[in-house]
């Protein structure tokens, strides 16, 4: 019997806002250092008496979120009490959203083995986190920094089919929110959470089998492992006459396998109700219109529009669009409009990315405007330095912030491509080194490039490299012909 797997998504992101989502304790990252409990209150807390005030940025960003995934936004939204036990959610219930969220029946297509497909958004909606235990000996310790803090529940409709369709959904969801500005993207910070809920039937079939829901995955690595684990766990059940329940489950990283935590548990279970601390939520039409009309150009656009516009491969549009100030650096360089967008896309690609690396920065932190990395690639296309030497000029632009012409004048690093002077470097070169020259005249063509390679370092690497390699072989061609006329004589 053939298979297949019937994969949802639910997302947990935290919704990048300074300060938490019904108070005004900041919002601060977890370095994993912070002093526990230092940026709490009396109503993150849940002290008697205390009422919550809805954060509007956190809900202009969820709302901005539900439009980059083509969301319809209900014209009303309520927050709702989601009331379940856990000694790190002192309210003794999370306000979360229920019924009517910000974003419904929405969707974000995404590339697969078989062609695009549509993964359908059930819905966006909005909620605060809750605190962190710490198990430590026999006492558990708990610290309510992150009480609070605004995060956005994206859930998808059962519509993915394998691990990998999952974790491309994934990293294209990701990219989004970084690109709104909605989250930081940095997984190792947990910023973004994943839960899968996957079932498996026979292939062609549309029933809804009793799924196995993965809690807690906080990489694409883990959602992929454990996705592709719970598949093949489930097919196996069932090919061995099992059966599979709906239960919510662990994923072990070290073993590779999930594991039963508990029976799943129902949305009745959670007894929602209207929060009746907090209004119903007026999403008023003008206020969407002006955040639709803010909108960024996403990823996947930008990414066909780079191909078309530019002429770019799509594997280069990707490594640009993939972070958005590295696009935006790229285009700012393009409509300076001086140099063709390949000859730029290059640079950024190999060169800047190769900077990025050995420096630990990102573009935004290096001080090579794109201005300047424009100036630059201009003295190599003018033939003032050659590629090797401008690559170091970048170097030397990354470490100091200082222009390409002030390094190429201040270090005399013109290019040489005075034929006379690189004539007499290539003789002398030639006449120091008898026994390579005699074993290119032997045949052994390969000792050419040795040959070239000590004219450059003979230059200080300042020589223009085709003007040698033309002068190279002019000379070695005429002391063949000698050799050979000298036997002749
Ligand atoms: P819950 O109340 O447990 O959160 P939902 O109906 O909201 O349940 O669904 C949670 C997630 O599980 C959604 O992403 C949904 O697409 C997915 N899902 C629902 N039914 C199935 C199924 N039979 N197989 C796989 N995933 C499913
Ligand atoms: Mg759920
Ligand atoms: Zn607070």
């Amino acid at each position: 019997m053939e298979y297949e797997a019937v994969i949802g998504l639910e997302v947990h992101a935290q919704v990048h806002t300074r300060s938490k989502m019904f108070c005004a304790c900041p919002v601060v990252e977890d370095t994993g250092d912070l002093p526990p409990n230092a940026y709490v209150c009396p109503v993150c807390t849940a002290m008697p008496g205390t009422l919550p005030v809805i954060n509007r940025r956190a809900v202009e960003l969820t709302l901005m979120t539900a439009l980059a995934l083509n969301c319809e936004i209900p014209p009303v939204s309520f927050f709702a009490r989601k009331s379940y036990f856990y000694p790190d959610l002192p309210k003794g219930y999370q306000i979360s959203q229920h019924g009517l969220p910000l974003g419904i029946n929405g969707y974000l297509d995404i590339q697969t083995e078989a062609g695009p497909r549509r993964v359908r958004i059930n819905n966006v909606h909005l909620e605060e986190d809750t605190g962190k235990l710490y198990h430590v000996g026999n006492v558990t310790l708990v610290d309510f920094n992150r009480a609070g803090v605004p995060l956005i529940e994206i859930v998808t409709e059962p519509d993915m089919r394998s691990a990998e369709e999952v974790r491309e959904y994934a990293e294209r969801l990701r990219e989004i929110l970084v690109y709104l500005g909605v989250n930081s993207g940095d997984m190792e910070k947990g910023v973004m959470r994943f839960e899968a809920s996957v079932s498996v039937r026979p292939k062609g079939s549309d029933v809804l089998n009793p799924r196995h829901e993965i809690k807690n995955l906080n990489s694409f690595r883990a959602l992929y492992r454990a996705v592709a684990y719970e598949i093949a766990h489930q097919i196996e059940v069932l090919e061995s006459g099992g059966r599979v329940f709906q239960q919510t489950m662990g994923w072990d990283e070290s073993r590779g396998a999930t594991h039963v935590q508990r029976s799943k548990e129902y949305a009745e279970d959670y007894r929602y109700f209207p929060e009746p601390d907090l209004p119903p939520l007026e999403i008023g039409r003008e206020w969407l219109e002006e955040l639709r009309r803010g909108l960024p150009e996403l990823p996947t656009a930008r990414r066909a529009r780079f191909v078309h516009e530019y002429g770019l491969s799509a594997y280069e549009a990707d490594l640009l669009v993939a972070d958005r100030a590295v696009a935006d650096y790229y285009e700012a360089a393009v409509r300076l409009g001086t140099l063709s967008p390949k000859t730029v896309a290059n640079w950024v690609i190999v060169d800047l990315f190769r900077v990025m690396k050995e420096t630990g920065k990102g573009i935004a932190e290096l001080p090579v405007s794109s201005q300047a990395l424009v100036e630059l690639i201009g003295l190599v296309e003018a033939g003032t330095v050659n590629l090797n030497t401008g690559r170091e000029v970048l170097d030397e632009m990354a470490a100091t912030g200082k222009s390409a012409r002030q390094i190429v004048e201040e270090k005399g690093l013109a290019q040489i491509s005075d034929e006379a002077a690189l004539r007499a470097v290539v003789e002398q070169v030639l006449d120091e080194n008898p026994d390579q020259v005699a074993q290119y005249l032997a045949g052994k063509e390969q000792v050419a490039g040795w040959l070239m390679g000590q004219v450059m370092r003979a230059t200080g690497g300042k020589a223009n490299p085709q003007v040698v390699r033309a002068l190279l072989a002019e000379a070695l061609s005429s002391r063949k012909q000698e050799a050979a006329g000298g036997l002749a004589k």
